[in-house]
């Protein structure tokens, strides 16, 4: 084991949307800063996808197996390089409903309540909005919270084959609004993430190091178990000890749990900081179901450009909450084959003879995304050296209403508009997103001020370990049915603001 010769004030682990996001925060204190990350830089070619090779499946997938609640492995679909997930997500940056932080009564049961309210999270919303360079339109979506400014960019245009359908979907009385997305304006890497707008410019201050390819695997403490002393990390073929003052770890929900059941010591027999029994569980993932739709001919590669909340709490026949809508953007560059590939087998079937090209620029695809509610058996576990997601989706009725709603409002907009533009009649074929699509991952530690039912206290400090922070998408208390992207930016810069003070 190499001990690092170094003392750092802060050590970030990770760097995807909440790690990145706490480093632009924290860089200007001109603390010393050292951040582990366990992927390498992305060629600008990989990021952008504009090419049919995200046909490719396995291409995001991770090299590595985890194991599903019946033994079988799998290799989830998750990113690891600078900016994490946030390198290939499709940078639609939606705030949770204000609904979203109360109890909110679900089909199946109730959504928990969060420890802060929309309110308390606004101002950093705005200032994530601010950083991200999101480009959005506000007074369309009836289900829109109130916004303290407006977005810093105008909403995108949609691709002309999708204005047609928005147009008439609009004129079913439902609300199509532009997706609020994270657009850079440059040509070469369009879409925004946490590289470009948390790490690059925070490697340019001399206080901040940052070390790539280093994998942390466990997390040390000092004698009475109350404070993380050091940071064991994998570096090439060498294991290596990293020492710091405050340790955040930011390496995605499952990951994040993962790293703190394998800090087990005696202090802390059943995993660090879990205490509360609360680590690994709770693990929800949004419930996603492709839906596609014969198009005229079109380029297969552009952005998503629309969302519809009109079904999000429900409607006149069903009072529980149903979900989000958004296009896919051109399915050229898109990953939902990569994300529901029963969809692709089900078209090709449909349209025997056509290459994987002829079906992407024949068609528009939508995303149907649902929340699930916390359940303590939906879990990260480890046995020996393997990781175990235990996992169950739950909310499928109110899901499967949204799929049909949806698919309704298709058949209903294909009989408005000339054959030349949709195929009248058309089949849609979907697909659902498996087990291993876990973009959407939250839950495992999260945050409350009852340190007997969760892992982190309001500031997203673990309640056990006095110096040891969690700021990625694992202090979720429950799921919202938009993206958790931009809530994860958010949240990382208010507990940045909580870090800058402490550290003064
Ligand atoms: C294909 C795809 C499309 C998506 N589209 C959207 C979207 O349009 N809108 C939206 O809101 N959300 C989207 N998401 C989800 C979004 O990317 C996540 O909500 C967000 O990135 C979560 O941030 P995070 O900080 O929790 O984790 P991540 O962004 O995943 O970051 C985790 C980081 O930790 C690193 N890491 C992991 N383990 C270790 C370790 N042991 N040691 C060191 N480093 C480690 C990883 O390499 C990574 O850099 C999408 C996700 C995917 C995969």
């Amino acid at each position: 084991m190499i001990v690092d010769d170094q003392h750092y004030d802060v050590i970030i682990i990770g760097t995807g949307a909440g790690g990145g996001t706490l480093l632009h925060k924290l860089a200007p204190t001109g603390k010393k800063i050292l951040v582990l990350e366990r992927g390498g830089f992305m060629p600008l070619e990989e990021q952008n996808r504009s090419n049919v090779d995200i046909f490719k499946k396995e291409r995001y997938h991770a090299p590595e197996q985890w194991y599903d609640k019946n033994g079988e492995p799998f290799s989830p679909q998750t990113n690891y390089a600078v900016g994490g997930n946030t390198k290939v997500y499709g940078a639609a940056l939606l705030r949770m409903r204000d609904r979203d932080f109360e109890a909110v009564n679900y089909q199946e049961g109730i959504s928990p309540e969060w420890c802060l309210q929309y309110e308390d999270l606004e101002p950093y919303y705005t200032e994530a909005e601010q950083l991200y360079m999101v480009h959005g339109s506000l007074g369309i979506d009836p289900t829109e919270p109130a916004h303290s400014a407006d977005y810093p960019y105008a909403g995108v245009t949609h691709e002309p084959c999708v204005q047609e359908v928005v147009d008439a979907i609009a004129k079913t009385g439902l609300h199509p609004t532009p997706i609020p997305l994270s657009l850079t304006r440059q040509q070469d890497d369009p879409t925004g993430d946490s590289e470009v707008f948390g790490v690059e410019p925070a490697l340019k201050l001399p206080n901040v190091t940052l070390k790539t390819s280093a994998r942390v695997v466990c997390l040390h403490t000092s004698p009475s178990g109350r404070e993380v002393k050091a940071v064991e990390a994998r570096i090439g073929q060498e294991s290596y000890l990293f020492l710091g003052d405050i340790v955040v770890l930011a390496c995605g929900a499952i990951n994040s749990a993962a790293i703190l059941l394998r800090s087990a010591n005696e202090k802390h027999p059943t995993g660090l900081a879990n205490r509360s029994d609360q680590v690994g569980r709770n693990l929800m993932k949004n419930q996603l179901t492709a839906v596609v739709q014969l198009s005229a001919p079109n380029s297969g590669k552009f952005l998503r450009s629309v969302s519809i909340n009109d079904f999000y709490w429900g409607d006149a026949d069903f009072a529980y909450p149903m979900g989000h809508i958004q296009n896919t953007g051109g399915l050229l560059q898109d990953i939902i084959y990569a994300e529901a590939p029963p969809v692709l087998s089900v078209f090709s079937k449909l349209m025997p003879g056509f290459g994987i090209r002829q079906l992407a620029t024949h068609s528009i695809g939508w995303w149907a995304q649902s929340a699930v509610l916390p359940d303590s058996t939906n879990r990260v576990r480890l046995d020996g050296d393997k990781l175990y997601v235990d996992y169950t989706a739950n909310n499928i009725e109110a899901h499967d209403r949204l799929v049909y709603r949806w698919i309704d409002v298709l058949k209903t907009v294909e009989k408005e508009l000339p054959t030349s533009m949709l195929q009248r009649g058309g089949m849609h074929p979907r697909g659902e997103s498996p087990l291993q699509v876990v973009a959407y991952q939250c839950g495992t530690c999260r945050f409350g001020t009852d340190p007997s039912t969760s892992v982190l206290d309001v500031n997203c400090r673990t309640h056990d370990v006095d110096n040891l922070y969690v700021v990625d998408s694992s202090f979720f208390p429950s799921c919202p049915s938009v993206g958790t992207a931009l809530t994860v930016m958010a949240n990382a810069l208010r507990v940045g603001d909580h870090l800058v003070e402490r550290l003064q």
